[in-house]
């Protein structure tokens, strides 16, 4: 006999077969014809399998009769079409084997409905819900777009570090990670920390990007992406900030910023259209029960091309736009969430790329334009969300790369082997990072960043 998952169960060519199931019970409804029905659950896909259970099993009266939401159970039976509607299949079952009880006073995760504030401090027992339990089902699917759609285009996946001793970009608050005892530091003579006597003999860090290595593999295997957990310290309590995420990091050497810019529109589509045709019930659910305007929204970002909209453009349309802002707008000032929320919502009412950023508003390595004023950087922005991927054309040029280090007091003897890129065989090139929970905060209509990863790190809490 099989064991299958409840996702087999389901399918109309199970019926005939005798299998085993294991899983949790939703719900359990007894029956006046003496037999009961159970709604069970493994996770293997959004929707239940009805479980008939006959009044003939021998501990249907002691066990069968008590199951309750939450236990868990081993079950053997036949799959046989459904009579009823909106199922293809039922399991008769011919023997029911409880495996955890789970009381119905100190359970928490009852039939009725819970906020997701509630849910949040329980993150343990979550992913049995119908909303995380597709959250994490969509999470792989997006995860496995990813490397599919690198892997068909010739990129190579590169691991980068996560303990890092230079801090990327000069900006993001870093987290430390030292073995020194932080109750007895060891000083030197001039009374600041010691870090020779650090684990690493220097100040070391968790990387807030893994760009800077990546672009090394990019200047000599061409196309290649990393893809793993990112940090950053900044004490930013919003819906779209985590201080542990996952980034995707692609870094294309050859690219210049347009070709850049159409590998992140057929990134984003095709991770949308994959979720859409690999997910189908769990993205009907969250169309159904999380956004009604999710579905129509997904759908129409594929099928029109993304807007490109100069930074100076898009100021102006700000300045233009009559609307009184929470942070101030105007030229050489960063946009903020409500700007750019505006753009894509209602002013474009589409996806749209801004480009060449003033080049104080972004990091050093981004390629310099001919006016000396703007950089070639590329944010992508979507209704719902805004900044969902940033980007740019990395500047080539050894001489330009080092003044730009200097002009934002990055010292550039700690990045020699950077510069060195440019130093041996510099080829233009380009990349760009996507926050996987940022789209997964797209592809869901989830309101809430800390919603869409199993166990959310934000200040003041790294609970589980
Ligand atoms: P934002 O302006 O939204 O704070 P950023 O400009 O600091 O983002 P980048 O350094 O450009 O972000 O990072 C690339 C991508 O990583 C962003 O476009 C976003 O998708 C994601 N990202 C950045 N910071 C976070 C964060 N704290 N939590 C989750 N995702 C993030
Ligand atoms: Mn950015």
């Amino acid at each position: 006999m099989d064991t299958i998952s409840v996702a087999e169960a389901r399918k109309s060519e199970a019926v005939g077969r005798v299998v085993q199931l294991r899983g949790w019970v939703r719900t359990r409804r007894d029956s006046k014809g003496g037999f009961s029905f159970i709604e069970l659950n493994d996770g293997s896909c959004q929707g239940n399998v009805q479980i008939v259970a006959p009044g003939e099993l021998p501990n249907y009266d002691a066990v069968v009769k008590h199951l309750l939401t939450g236990a868990s159970v081993s079950i053997t039976g036949e799959v046989k079409a459904s009579p009823a509607k909106g199922q293809a299949t039922e399991v008769h079952a011919t023997a029911i084997t409880q495996l955890g009880d789970a009381p119905a006073e100190t359970y928490p995760l009852q039939k009725k409905g819970h906020t997701f504030e509630f849910l949040r401090t329980i993150a343990h027992l979550r992913p049995r819900t119908n909303t995380f339990g597709a959250l994490a089902r969509l999470r792989h699917r997006v995860s496995k777009t990813i490397h599919d759609f690198f892997d068909e285009q010739g990129f190579y996946y590169i691991h980068t570090p996560i303990i890092t001793a230079s801090d990327c970009e000069g900006a993001g608050a870093l987290f430390r990670v030292t073995t020194l005892d932080l109750d007895k530091l060891p000083l030197t003579p001039a009374k600041s920390v010691d870090y020779d006597q650090d684990f690493f003999g220097k100040p070391a860090f968790l990387t807030v990007s893994g760009q800077l290595q990546v672009e090394s593999f990019a200047c000599s295997l061409g196309k290649v992406y990393t893809f793993g957990p990112t940090f950053r310290a900044e004490n930013s309590n919003t819906p779209r900030h985590l201080a542990e995420f996952w980034m995707v990091e692609p870094e294309m050497a050859f690219f210049d910023l347009t070709d850049n810019m159409n590998l992140a529109e057929a990134f984003l589509k095709r991770i949308i259209r994959d979720a859409l045709d690999k997910c189908p019930e769990d993205m009907a659910f969250f169309g159904e029960r999380i956004d009604k305007t999710l579905l129509p929204r997904l759908h129409s970002v594929l099928e029109k091309p993304f807007l490109r909209v100069s930074y100076t453009e898009a100021v102006a349309i700000l300045e233009q736009s009559g609307k009184t802002w929470e942070y101030p707008v105007g030229w050489g000032r960063d946009l903020q969430s409500e700007h750019e929320r505006f753009l894509t919502e209602q002013h474009f009412q589409s996806p749209v790329i801004l480009t060449d950023y003033p080049r104080t508003l972004k990091p050093f390595y981004m390629k310099v334009n001919d006016d000396g004023k703007t950089v070639r950087a590329m944010d992508v922005l979507v209704p719902g969300v805004g900044e969902i991927i940033g980007g740019s054309q990395r500047e080539e040029r050894a001489d330009v790369l080092e003044q730009r280090m200097r002009e934002q007091g990055i010292d550039p003897t700690a990045y020699q082997w950077y510069l060195d890129l440019r130093r041996f065989g510099t080829v233009p090139h380009s990349g760009f990072g996507l926050g996987l929970e940022r789209i997964l905060l797209f592809l869901s209509g989830m309101a809430n960043i800390r919603d869409v990863i199993p166990f959310p790190r934000t200040p003041g809490n790294a609970e589980f």
